[in-house]
């Protein structure tokens, strides 16, 4: 197959599937998801992922009907009937289907699962961002299906031939409109702290133990716009791009002052990729 979709148990493409009105995906936004690379047909670091989407389920009194063991079954299951050598699986559960009422609760959630072709490609070139405006949410930590302004900021981005939107909320930087955002500066990383207002992203924490058994210091603290600006490198990590710097910001000139760090981080992030989804012979 091209891609598949998969809903509660039916199979098709992405583009023939389809959701009942009373999801409550579909008029609410109720619900969380989560997304992985595949290659080889070995989704990447699904452990990590489908961990914190159960608990972003649990945190939201979500009931997925499939164990955490089913659904990373299945994924291993669907990978493998789309023809493509690397993939993006995406995930999600809504809480389920009732007619449109706020405080509905359905018993059970909706499963819904999504396969493309996608390459990781070559992560040392280097991207456009801008800065926007945070305006989302306290809920920023749980990956829910409401991303209203993720979408504008990266639609803003677009706009400006960039190709991603950094939030900064009251002068200190958050994260990416999907992606979290580190910087260099004198041969430490610096990364926003876990909190209401960020991600805790699968690809940070794999970047802050790489970076840490490096002997590399990691400082898990807020960081304003002006820091930003005069970062030797700025970081971008997210699960489809490992880690890739940022040379342009609003326009203007930014990092390029650690190359090296930069590319030994990269090169650490990409072998455990390559390694970990090796073909099994
Ligand atoms: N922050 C946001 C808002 C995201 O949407 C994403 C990925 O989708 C990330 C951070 C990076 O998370 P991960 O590394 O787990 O893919």
């Amino acid at each position: 197959m091209k891609n598949l979709g998969y809903y509660n148990g039916k199979i098709g493409s992405i583009e023939q599937m389809m959701v009942p009105m009373t999801d409550r995906a579909f008029y609410f936004g109720d619900g969380v998801y989560d997304a992985v690379m595949c290659r080889n047909n070995i989704p990447y670091l699904l452990c990590e992922h489908i961990e914190r989407f159960y608990n972003n389920c649990l945190r939201l009194g979500i009931n997925s009907p499939l164990s955490q063991e089913a659904l990373y079954e299945l994924i291993f299951e669907l990978v493998k009937k789309v023809d493509a050598n690397e993939k993006f699986v995406y995930f999600h559960a809504s809480r389920g289907c009732a007619l449109r009422a706020h405080s509905a609760m359905p018993e059970n959630g909706n499963i819904c699962i999504m396969i493309t072709p996608l390459e990781i490609g070559d992560i040392s070139m280097k991207m456009r961002a801008i800065l926007t405006p945070d305006n989302r949410y306290g809920l920023c930590d749980i990956k829910t299906l409401n991303l209203l302004p993720s979408v504008l900021a990266a639609q803003q981005a677009e706009g400006f031939n960039a190709d991603e939107a950094i939030f900064c909320r009251n002068g200190i930087i958050t994260e990416g409109s999907h992606c979290n955002v580190s910087i260099i500066k004198g041969g430490k990383i610096i990364t926003a702290p876990k909190s209401c207002h960020i991600l805790p992203g699968v690809t940070r924490a794999h970047l802050i133990d790489e970076a840490r058994e490096m002997g590399v210091i990691v400082e898990e603290r807020e960081y304003g716009v002006d820091e930003l600006k005069n970062a030797d490198e700025i970081l971008i990590t997210s699960s489809s791009k490992l880690v890739r710097g940022v040379k342009e910001l609003d326009g203007e000139r930014v990092g390029g002052k650690a190359p090296e760090l930069l590319s030994l981080l990269q090169k650490r992030l990409l072998s455990h990729y390559l390694d970990a989804t090796k073909p099994i012979s």
